[in-house]
């Protein structure tokens, strides 16, 4: 269902108040790793606002690999989320971790966030398919481009067709970045599925510095959207402070991937 043989034209995933994540618009998703604060969601949602960025991404519910580390401010985070992004016309994408997790939550999100690990969560994409929100759906650590499209499988044909993938960097022996962020991915995913593909170049290379080229080669390469991280104080966030870019560094950002979309 999810192929371009089944359907031709490409999938357009509309968040209302003229949001539309798709072929042919470029869509940008930043925020923090975690949401920390009520002041932290307010500073973001200021930059985010001064630069026109529609949609905030920020984790209540996180994976991370220590147990003793942070892991989010969890429903009462999301509830405070909602309210200052809400004031400000600001969409929300945060992660869901497990099934019992999405009746609390769907009031409070617009996009539902697979992450990687539960990339393969075939009891949470099954959810998800029920759930009529959209849904952007990680490659696993692992994963293979085969194995992401069966899993938005999983959740088209539940009923829900509102599906981003993201290719968001693949395991290796490399360990002079965290991940290998797999662009090759971009073009053949768009080559095969008529859903929107975007590209999460902080998870994807791991390292602040970085991120700015690979988002702008994303761009070139098709993808339909980036989603990264972004604090106002990297050094001080609570996860993933060495892949996040400050506040002048994703201004910066934001208009030279404008200025490559409007080169492509
Ligand atoms: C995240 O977006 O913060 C995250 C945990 O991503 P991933 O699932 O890609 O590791
Ligand atoms: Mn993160």
């Amino acid at each position: 269902l999810i192929s371009r043989k089944w359907r031709v034209n490409p999938t357009l995933i509309d968040l209302g108040d003229g949001v539309v994540i798709g072929e042919g618009n470029f869509s940008i998703m930043a925020g923090p790793c975690s949401i920390e604060s009520e002041r932290q969601i307010e500073l973001v949602v200021e930059h985010l606002k001064a630069n026109e960025v529609k949609v905030m991404r920020g984790g209540v519910f996180k994976p991370r690999s220590s147990p003793y580390a942070f892991r989010g401010l969890g429903i009462d985070g999301l509830k405070m989320f909602h309210r200052i992004c809400r004031e400000n016309g600001i969409k929300i994408i945060t992660e869901v971790m497990q099934v019992s997790q999405i009746e609390d939550m769907v009031d409070y999100v617009d996009v539902f966030q697979v992450g990687a690990r539960n990339s393969q969560n075939f009891n949470l994409l099954d959810a998800l398919g029920e759930a009529q929100k959209p849904v952007l759906l990680k490659r696993g650590i692992s994963g293979t481009l085969e194995e992401l499209l069966q899993a938005a499988e999983y959740i088209f044909s539940n009923g829900n067709e509102k599906i981003m993938l993201c290719e968001r960097g693949i395991r290796s022996y490399e360990n002079a970045y965290r991940n290998v962020l797999d662009l090759n991915a971009v073009p053949v995913l768009k080559a095969k599925t008529h859903l929107p593909v975007i590209v999460d170049p902080s998870h994807g290379i791991g390292l602040r510095d970085h991120v700015e080229p690979m988002s702008l080669a994303a761009v070139m390469a098709g993808a339909d959207g980036v989603i990264y991280e972004t604090h106002q104080k990297p050094e001080e966030a609570f996860s993933d402070g060495q892949q996040t870019v400050n506040f002048q560094e994703s201004e910066r950002l934001i208009r030279r991937m404008r200025q490559a979309f409007e080169l492509r």
